[in-house]
């Protein structure tokens, strides 16, 4: 009776296992990927942090005993070239604090109202307390976040794109440590939040190309800035202009361990030139989901026959907002559009996208709401 009803038993509790097993790893890899990907890369992050140190101690101990054996020799001190640090290598100078604008003459790059390291606020912020505030800082600030200044000519002027779906919180945050940086760099912009609405998966890629045709409707901006609602940025040198070469600004976030995750990169805060966004005909607008827009970005800028350019690492830190709300789906089909990067760029990015707008003006950014659906943007390939 017994060894009868054991065999059973023990098999059910093994589906059991096997069964909850299977769908915890699912979860994980289809519904939140972000926790997969943060977990995995803190792992690895820790590895490196672990070895470098241990090469640096190393190097150190090295160094004291050559020392040693030098000084012994000849009781002179050997000068040591080790490198420990980059921060030594800083050498950018900027404008003394007493420095007077022309406002005929263009604003320069490296002002004296830069500092550096700023503090960062996450708590949370209502959006009306934030306007209150920054437009009793500066009251030349107009609708739809518009601003420049007024002592000096503009050296860009800069959209700022965020796209947008139920993060109502962090809106308020990032606009809080965002529009002052802008202001200190004497940088002419604007803000545009693309909300995306409908059932289907969030589509930051075609976001931002909507994004950047409504703003264009706007101003002649000259340069787009692609940015994570999530993304504060923690030194104010990290300077938001565009350049020859499209730019990569989150280069180190604390969720990250403050290191690049990998040398392609492009996500988070990245900007280009209107130039340089229309030659390479956009975001693709076939990725939805979470992950790979931004490498098949990478992948455009190159083939586009640009390279990456990005600030030293200290200057390009942020913080990201703890998410709430972790929903969003991987997007499992990028591997095999990223392996026809090449081939899309023509056939689906700024050219065949369509799209009904509604836009509405508020006192810190203009909000374009859009319904996206996959028929928007066909494309007639195969891959
Ligand atoms: N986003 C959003 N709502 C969503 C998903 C994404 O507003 O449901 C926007 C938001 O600007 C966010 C960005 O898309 O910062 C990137 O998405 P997410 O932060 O989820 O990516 P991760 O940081 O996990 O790579
Ligand atoms: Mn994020």
């Amino acid at each position: 009776m017994w060894r009868r009803l054991r065999f059973p038993r023990r098999s059910f509790l093994g589906i059991l296992f096997l069964f909850s097993l299977s769908t915890s790893a699912m979860y994980f890899i289809y519904s939140a990927p972000g926790i997969v990907n943060e977990y995995l890369f803190m792992v690895q992050a820790r590895g490196v942090r672990i070895r470098e140190n241990v090469r640096s101690i190393g190097a150190q101990v090295l160094d004291q005993v050559v020392r040693g054996a030098y000084s012994g020799v000849n009781g002179t001190d050997y000068p040591s070239d080790l490198n420990f640090s980059e921060s030594f290598m800083q050498t950018t100078t900027y404008l003394p604090p007493g420095f007077t604008y022309h406002p005929d003459s263009m604003c320069p790059e490296k002002l004296p109202s830069m500092k550096g390291l700023m503090e960062v606020n996450m708590s949370e912020i209502a959006l009306p307390e934030v306007e209150r505030a920054l437009l009793q800082d500066d009251p030349t600030l107009r609708p739809g976040g518009h601003w420049k200044p007024q002592d000096c000519i503009p050296r860009w002027k800069v959209a700022i794109l965020v796209p947008f779906r139920n993060r109502h919180e962090h809106l308020p945050i990032l606009l809080r440590h965002l529009v002052p940086v802008l202001q200190r760099q004497r940088l002419q912009f604007g803000f545009y939040v693309i909300e995306q609405m409908g059932d289907q998966p969030f589509n930051r890629a075609m976001l931002f190309n909507v994004g950047f045709r409504e703003a264009m409707k706007d101003l002649d901006w000259d340069c787009m800035v692609f940015h994570d609602v999530d993304h504060i940025p923690e030194n104010d040198r990290n300077y938001y202009g565009c350049g020859k070469m499209p730019r990569h600004f989150a280069v180190e976030l604390d969720k990250y361990s403050y290191m690049l995750p990998y040398e392609e990169f492009f996500g988070g805060v990245s900007g280009l030139t209107v130039e340089q966004f229309q030659k390479i005909n956009g975001f693709p607008n076939g990725f939805w989901g979470w992950g790979g827009e931004d490498d098949d970005l990478w992948n455009r800028v190159q083939f586009g026959g640009y390279s990456v350019s990005r600030p030293p690492g200290d200057v390009g830190r942020y913080k990201s907002i703890p998410h709430h709300h972790r929903g969003e789906v991987q997007f499992l089909g990028r591997y095999k559009l990223l392996r026809y990067s090449k081939e899309r760029q023509s056939l689906d990015g700024l050219n065949n996208l369509q799209y009904t707008p509604h836009v509405s003006r508020y006192p810190l950014y203009t909000n374009v709401t859009v319904r996206l659906t996959r028929e928007l943007a066909t494309v007639v390939a195969d891959y």
